[in-house]
């Protein structure tokens, strides 16, 4: 049997109730559970001061989407010595401070992107019951290229569709962490070149046979090896093989 907790992003929420809306959508009525540690100093604190109302979507179900509507206890920070009068709860696990969706639905809009490019998983997610703009999609795939490492010796760079077909922005991805490092908002020598000029640790560069990209790593990075990745070889091969 299914009850209420399943519908909890994590097990630190505690779901009240769960309604279907008038438009299909599921809300979930669900109370953080209360911490109290301030997130400036660290010093805990049994004082409320009320609670903070969040309203943030998580995976969908039966094809609609789950909106949660988050109670966070607010506290007042008891050290005198802290810029901070009151606080509330956080729980990143569930999600960051100001998301407006999950951690676990933000991390899947930056697999898609990652996977797919921004229009065609809007309308892939849009399928599964997530609406979510190409934009916001993109912001997510930022948003996990900057907690990645930077210092990587083997990427892989290639052009990225921020509009299907029109849009080219360069995509540079950690090829041993299977990470993205960065997005480029063009596909342009000079952008690319600057750069694999702020990256003197490439060792390795995994490319497309187009002259493009060479000719940055050629430029940005002389002391890196090119190698051609196996998409294109492939396709190449497929191309003459047609011919
Ligand atoms: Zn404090």
């Amino acid at each position: 049997m299914v009850s209420k907790k399943h519908w909890a992003p994590t097990a630190s929420v505690e779901v009240g109730e769960v309604r279907q809306s008038a438009t299909g959508a599921w809300v979930v009525s669900g109370r953080l559970a209360p911490n109290g540690i301030c997130p400036e100093c660290g010093a805990p604190s049994r004082q409320r001061h009320g609670w903070r109302h969040r309203r943030i979507e998580d995976f969908p179900a039966q094809g609609q989407a789950v909106w949660i509507e988050l109670k966070v206890c607010r506290w007042r920070c008891l050290n005198s010595d802290c810029r901070r009068r009151t606080f509330s709860d956080r729980e990143a696990a569930v999600a960051t401070p100001y998301a407006r969706r999950t951690s676990r639905q933000a991390q899947l809009l930056g697999h898609m992107a990652h996977a797919a490019g921004g229009t065609p998983s809007e309308r892939l997610l849009r399928r599964l019951g997530i609406r979510v703009s190409d934009d916001t999609i993109l912001r997510q795939l930022l948003r996990a290229a900057q907690v990645v490492p930077p210092r990587a010796r083997i990427i892989g760079i290639d052009d990225w569709s921020w509009r299907k077909s029109q849009n080219y922005g360069t995509i540079i991805i950690d090829l041993e962490r299977r990470a993205v490092i960065d997005v480029l908002e063009d596909r342009d020598v000079v952008t690319c070149t600057d750069w694999l000029r702020r990256h003197p640790e490439v060792e390795v560069i995994s490319r497309d046979r187009c002259g493009l990209y060479a000719q940055a790593a050629r430029q940005g990075a002389p002391q890196a090896e090119q190698v051609a990745d196996r998409f294109h070889i492939v396709q190449n091969l497929r191309m003459a093989i047609e011919e």
